[in-house]
């Protein structure tokens, strides 16, 4: 399958271009940068730290849209709405691990996923998605003595908290639970905050150096605590999952799928 990567040039674009040279029946068909990008008309091997390939960074993503398969899509949330509009109007298969969409750049993914295949993940790892499934089968056990609080930290150059894999894992404990994470989500506390409401699920984002991505889904009892934990050491884990997920959407209905579907962890 053929496979495009928008933001070719990012931290995760780069890697995403070396996973798709490295594995096995995925065939690279090109890139895309912002229009404002310095990268724009540079090898899009060469950035990735390959040998040369002649496919250069377009600023064109429908033209890129038009020659590939799939499309995978880690950028920011404004430029993720634009590529779902395209993949819309083309029917191209779609992966998206952008974080941070507000509700009506989040409409425009699920219209987009009317038309073709959608691959959305807060985190491509398998083992993240593993620890969603655990972390929602330990909040099932576990009633509201034990006291729910999601802890995740990141390199210093994020820019959305709490991250979208804690937001997940707060999902999947509220869905264990089965309770709204809306109505029972404690996201920030400062100063004077009373004492911990009963059933609360509670975030805490730490920042920081290079860190690649750390999540604890942590259990607090009386006398014991169940604690859930996660570290990413590469983004290679995230750019692999990816991959798998663009192979996994060929011959796919459409629709909006998660990368639980991809790894039939239902
Ligand atoms: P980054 O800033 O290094 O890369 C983003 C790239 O997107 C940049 O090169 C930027 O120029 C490019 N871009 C911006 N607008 C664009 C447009 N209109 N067209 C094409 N390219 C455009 O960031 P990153 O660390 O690679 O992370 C990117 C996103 O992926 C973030 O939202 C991050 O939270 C998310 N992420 C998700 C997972 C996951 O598994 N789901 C894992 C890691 C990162």
């Amino acid at each position: 399958m053929k496979i495009g990567i928008v933001g070719c040039a990012g931290r995760m674009g780069r890697m995403l271009v070396q996973t798709v040279l490295s594995t096995e029946g995925a065939e690279f068909g090109g890139g895309s940068e912002t229009a404002s990008s310095p990268m724009i008309g540079k090898d899009c091997c060469e950035l990735a730290g390959l040998m040369p390939s002649g496919q250069l960074v377009t600023d064109n993503p429908r033209e890129l849209f038009e020659r590939v398969d799939v499309v995978i899509d880690f950028t920011i949330p404004a430029a993720t709405a634009e590529h779902a509009r395209i993949a819309a109007d083309l029917h191209t298969a779609l992966i998206i691990g952008t974080t941070g969409l507000d509700s009506a750049q989040q409409g425009l993914i699920e219209a987009a996923a009317a038309q073709a295949p959608v691959v959305q993940a807060p985190n491509f790892s398998l083992g993240v998605n593993l620890l969603m499934a655990l972390t929602e089968k330990v909040a099932a056990t576990l009633n509201e003595d034990y006291d729910i609080e999601i802890v995740e930290m990141h390199h210093r150059h994020k820019v959305d908290a709490p991250s979208g894999t804690a937001l997940g894992l707060g999902l999947a404990a509220a869905k264990g639970r089965g309770v709204d994470l809306d109505t029972v989500a404690q996201k920030v506390r400062d100063g004077h905050t009373g004492a911990r409401k009963k059933g609360d699920i509670g975030f805490a984002t730490l920042r920081g150096g290079d860190v690649v991505g750390d999540h604890t889904a942590m259990f607090a009892g009386e006398m014991e605590s169940v604690m859930l934990t996660h570290q990413a050491r590469s983004r290679a884990v995230f750019a692999r999952g990816a991959v798998h997920a663009a192979l996994w959407t060929g011959g796919k209905a459409a629709g909006l799928y998660s990368m639980q579907d991809v790894l039939n962890l239902d």
